[in-house]
């Protein structure tokens, strides 16, 4: 269902646009939560004709584990989150709106216990429950069309198909859904940090994980190259991470399980598979968190 936006949220977003005013990442969204899920569901399509994706039950039954666990406890729009695992030996995750979370076999390899893989999954999770994506395709879409226009298209009740169609169609998915503002970076650490602790997990492991992160790029920094040509350094977020954890305070639950069993499996698959490296996007754009 399509929501008409009224005139008066518009100008609300036209007369903050024009002060200037520093808002929130998520501040400026003229998408509804079911326009971000039937964007996502496109866009997640098109990713997986480009991507190749592990069929692994076991492997990918594991992360859905985790995500679900996270998601039960994270904040905004109650999206069915789902996760696969994609056949890439880089380091890195990204997410579509709507919930639609995709992990490389190169971070399965690399985390070093479920509690850092919950962090990579809880900041991803953060992006789309604070659909960072759709805020920032109204942001692009609104500077080129002008709001008003962009509210039209969205809102409008003829149309043969539907809106969220005609946006996909004209984006470029790099461009609006995979590269992030360093704000709605910051803010996907600071709400994924706080979505750890509730669903008990550690979120300084989150951190450690920046620190692995930075290690790599010193020593093999092909697998994390992506991560780094548009990202806060590592050691900047894991110390604001580590100032954010401080003040969280949760129980640690058992974690879901099965993590190197996974680990060993998707290896076995690394060795099988054939030199073919799936990518999305272009050489200037990068995937993930
Ligand atoms: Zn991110």
């Amino acid at each position: 269902m399509l929501r008409v936006f009224s005139l008066r949220r518009v100008a609300a977003v036209l007369a903050l646009s024009s002060l200037g005013l520093a808002t929130p990442a998520a501040a400026l969204n003229l998408f509804s939560p079911q326009q971000d899920v039937e964007i996502g569901r496109r866009a997640a399509a098109d990713a997986e004709r480009r991507l190749r994706i592990v069929r692994d039950p076991v492997a990918e039954g594991y992360v859905n584990a985790v995500v679900q666990r996270l998601a039960a406890v994270a904040p905004g729009p109650r999206f069915a989150y789902r996760a696969r695992i994609v056949d890439s030996p880089e380091i890195n995750a990204f997410a579509l709106p709507g919930g639609y979370v995709y992990v490389n076999r190169g971070l399965l390899g690399a985390v070093r216990s479920e509690d850092e893989l919950a962090g990579v999954l809880a900041h991803e999770i953060s992006h789309v429950a604070e659909r960072h994506g759709t805020s920032q395709a109204s942001k692009a879409y609104g500077a080129q069309l002008g709001v008003g226009l962009l509210g039209q298209i969205l809102g409008g009740r003829n149309n043969r198909l539907s809106a969220a169609e005609q946006i996909v169609g004209g984006l470029g998915l790099n461009a609006l859904f995979l590269k992030f503002s360093r704000n709605a970076e910051s803010e996907a650490d600071h709400v994924g940090a706080a979505t750890m602790a509730r669903a008990g997990y550690n979120p300084l492991a989150m951190a450690s994980f920046f620190d692995l992160l930075a290690a790599q790029q010193r020593s093999n920094p092909g697998a994390v190259s992506r991560f780094f040509s548009d990202h806060p350094a590592p050691a900047n977020r894991a110390a604001a991470i580590r100032a954010e954890a401080a003040r969280l305070s949760a129980g640690r639950r058992a974690p879901v399980g099965g993590l190197q069993m996974v680990q060993a499996r998707l290896g076995g698959q690394a060795q099988r598979a054939s030199g073919r490296t799936a990518r999305l996007g272009t050489s200037r754009s990068r995937l993930g968190f």
